[in-house]
């Protein structure tokens, strides 16, 4: 094991000595985002060279059930132009790399949307995968067109997959298809969204998938603001038996949204850890901020000394392993020392309801927010359920007070997505924005 990792070590040296520092760290998050089976999982194979389902969990029930990440540096042939991962290209030249990104592949799985949703406040870009061999829209990829609208996502870029699969005439009738809803669903500053057929299985076309990437504006961030980070999963990357003296922190992985980090920087975790406590017999859980020190930052490829707020990032804390393993820390907020604002679990947002429920077989009309119904609301990445106090109209939009099961960091801009249980599954009704109390 020790060796491996030895290895692993020079190789990524190597590879560091050989690249501009500003391609260490990718500069923008794109999701993948679809209809189950339309090819989502196939085609970041082909765009990154990894597998993103590699949990056991996920692989059992044959679905992505965790935003999961691949990063990619995208490299140009140096002799045919060709685009590419792969340090070497087809016509066997070298390939000169261009520029580094984050996929974020979001479950498909319609149980899965409050997953998704989280997914929704870190990416700045999606690529829609849409299948060639069935019919268009799929009640899953216009919910999740639908969402990415909500959200602000206005970056697309529409793969039509599977064209091995159908004829020339029926590729071209769905690109039709696709063309005709793009225009009637999207405003008309973003128009213009590619659409690119392609074989992901057969690798058809997958330099046209990049070579659009690369025309995707890197999103504008705060680096002189004062770091949030939210955290998407977290976890114990020890390995059974490493002896104490290799023992690792709890690492969490997510995405920085302002600022920047160092290694060494103290930080706080908000809400932080989950305590469950017996008070009259009664199961209370309280919330405890914790505080630690940044050990070490990768940007999945590479060790960095500072990130800055673009990509995905790891960060190795100092805090006793079992503390993230599992998730646990999933949904929090970092920032430096006493930066953060207080949690709360009291929250006023402001919502805009979908007409119909997407993602159905049959649309049903959306009815409007209840006093005391309960809503799964997605805030930034983290997931909780929400007690519905108090619902003012205003508009087309409501004004709603209510308590959350779950505590969050109430940070400026927050987006919301709102779902609500319709026969034991979270549906997405609409989304809102915080109010700062
Ligand atoms: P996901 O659920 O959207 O992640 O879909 P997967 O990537 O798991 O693909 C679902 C199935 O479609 C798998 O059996 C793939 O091998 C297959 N598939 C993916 N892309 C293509 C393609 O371009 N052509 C064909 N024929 N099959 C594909
Ligand atoms: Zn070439």
């Amino acid at each position: 094991m020790q060796k491996e990792v030895k290895e692993r070590e020079i190789k990524e040296k190597e590879v560091k000595e050989k690249i501009k520092p500003e391609l260490l760290q990718p500069d923008i998050n794109i999701g993948l985002v679809g209809h189950i089976d339309h090819g989502k999982t196939t085609l970041l194979w082909r765009l990154s060279g990894k597998w993103a389902d590699v949990h056991s969990e996920e692989l059992k029930r044959g679905i992505t059930i965790k935003l999961g990440y691949a990063n990619t540096i995208i490299r140009r042939c140096t002799v045919c132009g060709y685009l590419t991962y792969k340090e070497k290209c087809k016509c066997n030249n070298k390939t000169e790399p261009l520029r580094h990104v984050s996929f974020v592949d979001a479950p498909g799985h319609k149980m899965l949307m409050a997953s998704m949703l989280g997914g929704a406040a870190i990416i700045d870009a999606a690529i829609l995968v849409v299948a060639a061999n069935e019919p268009f829209p799929q009640p899953q990829t216009k919910e999740h067109f639908l969402a990415l609208k909500a959200k602000g996502v206005t970056k697309l870029i529409v793969v039509q997959n599977k064209i091995d699969l159908v004829t020339k005439q029926e590729a071209l009738e769905q690109y039709k298809q696709i063309k005709e809803f793009l225009m009637k669903n999207l405003s008309e500053d973003i128009k213009e969204v590619p659409i690119i057929p392609c074989s992901a299985q057969q690798e058809v076309n997958i330099d046209l998938v990049f070579e659009e990437i690369l025309k995707l504006p890197k999103p504008k961030r705060d680096l002189n603001a004062s770091p949030v980070f939210l955290v998407v999963r977290s976890f114990d990357a020890n390995l059974p038996g490493s002896g104490v003296e290799n023992l690792k922190g709890s690492i969490l992985g997510g995405t920085l949204k302002q600022g920047k980090l160092k290694v060494g920087d103290i930080i706080e975790i908000k809400p932080g850890l989950a305590i469950t406590k017996e008070v009259k017999h009664e199961k209370v859980v309280e919330y405890k901020t914790l505080k630690t020190k940044i050990l070490s930052l990768r940007s999945e490829n590479f060790e960095l000394e500072e990130a800055l707020p673009y990509g995905n990032l790891a960060i190795q804390t100092a805090l006793d392993p079992c503390l993230g393993k599992s998730d646990l820390l999933a949904g929090s907020v970092v920032g430096l020392e006493n930066s953060l604002p207080e949690v709360t679990n009291n929250i006023k947002f402001r919502a805009e309801l979908f007409e119909k429920l997407a993602g159905m077989e049959k649309e049903e009309t959306i009815e409007e927010i209840k006093p005391n119904e309960m809503l799964l609301l997605s805030v930034n990445t983290a997931v909780t359920v929400a007690k519905v106090k108090q619902v003012k109209k205003q508009g087309n939009e409501f004004i709603i007070d209510a308590i959350l099961t779950i505590p969050i960091v109430p940070l400026p801009d927050s987006s919301i997505g709102i779902a609500r249980n319709y026969a034991g599954q979270w549906r997405l009704i609409g989304f809102g924005k915080l109010e700062l109390k």
